[in-house]
């Protein structure tokens, strides 16, 4: 494995970043926009237009949808790069991460004409809609149901409720998994629609984190129509698009951010230790530092070997699992560390006037969500040990039975 750009690789970062030079600036105290901080909406929506408008924006994407019709090696030099600049806005992650290339995939040319170029300009935003109260971990136990309207139109009629839908507060578009069969059993009787989140019926109530956060929303529809061109996929084969849009996710958020290692190397040399030297030089400290360096550079390697399966065209295996457990423990823990270094100032942050402090915060709570997000430790850990390891498979209770037969909770 050759870890070096090569001459075209390297051509295409000197490119990018002189471009960055011109257009994004160079401002190392930017903050990492917040998801939930819609005053930068309009200033991210900028930002991904101009992107788009020479290419960067999707590189990875055919250059007829609105991409850059590049590799995914361009993309990550991409990301390297922007990613100093303060620049990586999360409004469209999830629509461009999961939900536009699944309307790629499975709907027909005119929508994809209609909304794949515009998302990528950043002019409308999507959002995905699977996690219900009784289905997260099991997404395909989806109660959301989809009917035909009576009236012979085709049209079908959603009603349910969805939640911890990310951004949904500001998005224009949603996909949406719902239950148009119960008397199959689970994975057989779902659909998947598009759908307008301004739809009548469609009802949008943020939740309240504990990091002061509001990201993600529950979504109430009460007979939201939805048209029968709004289907993705064939009636009943909701699954297989699902499972689409969760590969993407997974590769999605695999990748590692906030302060790392070596921000928290330099924090602990600003703070006392015991006996007036650095908290640097406390040996419990060093080691753990140790460790945290050797599994971020075990993950970059990781990356850089699911990367390089990307440039031969392979897909990347369960093995990307992995990227996500360690990311989100580890910038759990790194959080957790600085906070402790920093003693009672740990929890007063104020992120106007010491940013990294604020961001070690961040990312201690953050950490807890991204552990859950795209699949918990504990799935993401059964999917290392059934297909990675080739052990037993979990137990299933509710194969072969209609979803209104399988018992639950009262
Ligand atoms: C930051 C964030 C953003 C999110 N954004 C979205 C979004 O935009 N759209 C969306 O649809 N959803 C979203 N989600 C929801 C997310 O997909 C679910 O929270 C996740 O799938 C877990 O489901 P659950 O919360 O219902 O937990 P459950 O599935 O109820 O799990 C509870 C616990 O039981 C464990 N568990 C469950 N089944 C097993 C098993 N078979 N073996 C071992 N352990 C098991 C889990 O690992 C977990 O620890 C988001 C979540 C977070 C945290």
């Amino acid at each position: 494995m050759d870890f070096n750009d090569s001459p075209a690789e390297a051509e295409f970062r000197t490119n990018a970043r002189a471009w960055l030079d011109v257009n994004a600036g160079r401002d190392k105290e930017r903050k990492a926009p917040r998801v939930d901080d819609t005053s930068l909406l309009g200033e991210g929506k900028v930002w991904q237009a101009k992107k788009a408008e020479v290419g960067y924006a999707c590189i990875t994407w055919p250059k007829e949808w609105g991409g850059g019709g590049g590799t995914p090696m361009e993309q990550v030099i991409f990301n390297e790069e922007e990613a100093k600049h303060g620049r990586g806005y999360g409004f469209f992650a999830i629509g461009l991460g999961m939900c536009v290339p699944t309307v790629m995939a499975f709907a027909d040319n005119a929508t994809k004409q209609r909304f794949v170029p515009a998302a990528v300009r950043g002019e409308e935003i999507w959002c995905q809609l699977f996690s219900e109260p009784s289905a997260g971990s099991d997404a395909a136990a989806s109660r959301t149901r989809a009917m035909r309207a009576g009236d012979g139109s085709g049209d079908w009629i959603l009603d349910g409720q969805k939640v911890w839908t990310s951004g949904a507060h500001y998005s224009d578009f949603g996909i949406v998994l719902v239950r148009t069969d119960p008397d199959v059993p689970k994975h057989s009787g779902l659909t998947m629609f598009w759908v307008d989140m301004k739809s009548p019926g469609v009802d949008i109530r943020p939740i309240h984190q504990a990091s002061g956060e509001s990201d993600f929303n529950e979504v109430y529809f009460t007979d939201v129509r939805v048209r029968d061109s709004q289907r993705l996929g064939e009636v009943g084969k909701g699954w297989n698009v699902a499972l689409v849009t969760l590969m993407n996710e997974r590769l999605a958020v695999g990748g590692g951010m906030g302060p790392n290692w070596s921000e928290l190397l330099a924090l602990a040399q600003g703070i006392p230790g015991v006996g007036g030297s650095s908290a640097a030089e406390d040996g419990g400290f060093r080691e753990r530092l140790a460790d945290w360096y050797v599994s971020a550079e075990g993950l970059r390697l990781t990356r850089y070997r699911a990367m390089t399966a990307l440039s031969r065209g392979d897909t990347p295996g369960p093995e990307s699992a992995i990227g996500k457990i360690v990311s989100a423990r580890q910038m759990q823990e790194i959080g957790e560390e600085a906070m402790n270094r920093l003693d009672q100032y740990g929890i007063v942050g104020d992120e106007h006037e010491r940013h990294l402090i604020s961001a070690f915060q961040h990312n201690w709570f953050w950490g807890t969500a991204l552990r859950i997000a795209g699949g918990t430790d504990e799935i993401l850990k059964n999917i290392i040990a059934e297909r990675v390891l080739g052990l037993p498979l979990d137990i299933r209770i509710d194969r072969d039975v209609a979803f209104k037969d399988i018992p639950r909770g009262v």
